[in-house]
């Protein structure tokens, strides 16, 4: 591959050069212990302005929200307000140790619980636990709900879970991690789920069914109360993958279409920090059947949920935290990823409720704006109106493929959308504007793309090697994923 012609750090400097100069030994020098220090590690010498440029410039490399547009598809890469980091970082917060003593934490537990609190007037369900680190991890968390319930009911034969062809690659996961069967139901036509393929499912072995509204295709599910129906009466339930609400918020709650157990990605919908691999967080929330099974500790205030549960302890203050009387246990340690959990509430707080609404509103228009100026050029399998996310194809010209548009797209100044996702559509184009973008990026956005299908025509050539400014060239995906080059010298 072709790195940048910038020096490595491990190439720069020169012996004996020192970054900081340390004041004179004034104890006994102790040699280190043999064995302790790593020798073999080649660590240059440099002074601090070396090394203030050389992480400056690396910094420079990062394709982030803060400096372009990110249309990553069933990710929701929207602005992060900065105003959330510095109501995380209040000394308050950051200074509170898990362990303090409930009494002094008041204010931290009474964020969580009025988190809890609007998560709960948002989705409509009964109870909600903030204890999940992502959405993943609130959907093995769902999943084991749903198998502690049907085991309070001693219905032991309950091993199949159904999960519709368009979902994420995490429901399948999160079911085999359980003990559960993954059964695919196949979409129809207009990309709903397929009812009489979902009926001929339907039996005393479903455990339940997962489901993402509005799909990864970007369509609501408009025979949700139907698919609701069919999964209870055969006994079973359903969770909802809600790393979607991005598109509902104000305007749909999940509960009220009998969903029985959703996570939220906060870290999503509520405009935290992700990308990397977290920290983020899953919140999942639970209908009245469901909501004793959830993990703990969930904050509690006096004379609202105090004092039911197991678990609950008597404070001087109005905050404490419980377990809920089933709870499948922890999920994680302490009070999950709070950090994230205070700018989720500073984000809700600051939009209110009218606000928030305003959001989905305004991804859904910027999805479809953006849908309607590509559909001539890009074919969208589902020609209707979309949510907060549409799919399109990218082979645009005999022998190109979308992942040659999407790298295009980088010389162009563009993150790439999601790319081959979902499955179900080939040579897929997945594209989530969200709402904090505005109308001339989205103009430039959807130029660039109709750009580079007039040049998949005339020089298809060009997308193949694409892209050609970056500091790294066009990278053998498959070896990079089988044979990583973890390190700078791996000899
Ligand atoms: C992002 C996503 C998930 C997983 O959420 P993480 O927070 O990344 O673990 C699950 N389902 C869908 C539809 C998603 O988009």
């Amino acid at each position: 591959m072709a790195m940048s012609t910038e020096p490595l750090l491990s190439e720069m400097g020169a012996p004996g050069r020192l970054g900081a100069s340390l004041p004179e030994l004034d104890v006994p020098e102790t040699p280190v212990p043999e064995g302790l220090l790593r020798t073999a590690l080649r660590l240059p010498e440099i002074t601090e302005l070396e090394a203030v440029r050389h992480f400056t410039r690396l910094s420079r490399l990062n394709y982030s929200i803060d400096t372009n547009f990110y249309p990553l598809g069933s990710c929701t890469m929207k602005y992060n307000p900065k105003v959330n980091e510095d109501a995380a970082n209040l000394a308050g917060f950051t200074d509170c140790h898990p362990l303090i003593p409930e009494d002094l934490a008041q204010g931290s537990i009474e964020l969580m619980f009025g988190l809890q609190e609007m998560l709960k007037a948002v989705s409509g369900f009964d109870a909600v636990s903030l204890q999940p680190a992502a959405g993943a991890h609130g959907e093995l968390t769902g999943v084991y709900m749903i198998r502690a319930w049907h085991e309070s009911r001693k219905d032991a034969k309950r091993k199949r879970m159904l999960i519709p062809d368009s979902a994420h690659g995490t429901n399948p996961a999160s079911v085999a991690m359980a003990g559960f069967e993954a059964v695919t139901i196949p979409s129809s036509a207009d990309g709903g789920v397929d009812l009489a393929a979902l009926k001929a499912a339907c039996d005393d072995t479903v455990a339940g069914l997962m489901i993402t509204n509005p799909s990864t295709l970007g369509l609501f599910e408009r025979n949700i109360l139907e698919v609701v129906k069919i999964v209870h009466d055969s006994g079973g339930l359903v969770y909802g993958d809600g790393a979607n609400m991005n598109a509902l918020v104000g305007a749909f709650r999940p509960a009220d279409a009998g969903i029985d157990v959703m996570h939220f990605n906060l870290h999503k919908t509520f405009s935290t920090p992700h990308g990397g691999g977290g920290p983020g967080a899953g919140a999942v929330g639970a209908s009245s059947r469901l909501a004793s099974f959830l993990p703990g500790p969930i904050a509690a205030r006096k004379g609202v949920n105090r004092g039911s549960g197991r678990g609950s302890r008597e404070t001087s203050g109005d905050y404490g935290f419980e377990i809920p009387e089933n709870s499948i246990g922890r999920v994680k340690s302490f009070y999950g990823n709070f950090g994230i959990l205070v700018r989720a509430y500073a984000y809700m707080r600051q939009l209110g409720a009218v606000g928030l609404r305003r959001v989905s509103e305004n991804a859904v228009i910027n999805a479809n704006y953006l849908r309607v100026l590509l559909r001539d050029t890009y074919h969208e399998p589902y020609d209707r109106p979309c949510m907060h996310e549409f799919v399109a194809e990218g082979d645009v010209a005999a022998g190109v493929r979308t992942v040659d548009v999407a790298k295009r797209l980088i010389d162009l100044g563009f993150h790439p959308p999601t790319i081959y996702f979902p499955l179900i559509v080939h040579e897929a184009l997945m594209i989530e504007p969200t709402e904090s973008e505005s109308k001339e990026t989205l103009d430039a956005f959807a130029a660039a793309l109709i750009r580079i299908a007039d040049e998949a025509k005339s020089d298809p050539q060009l997308l193949h090697d694409a892209p050609h400014d970056t500091p790294v060239g066009r990278l053998d995906e498959v070896a990079a994923a089988r044979k990583p080059v973890l390190c700078y010298h791996c000899d």
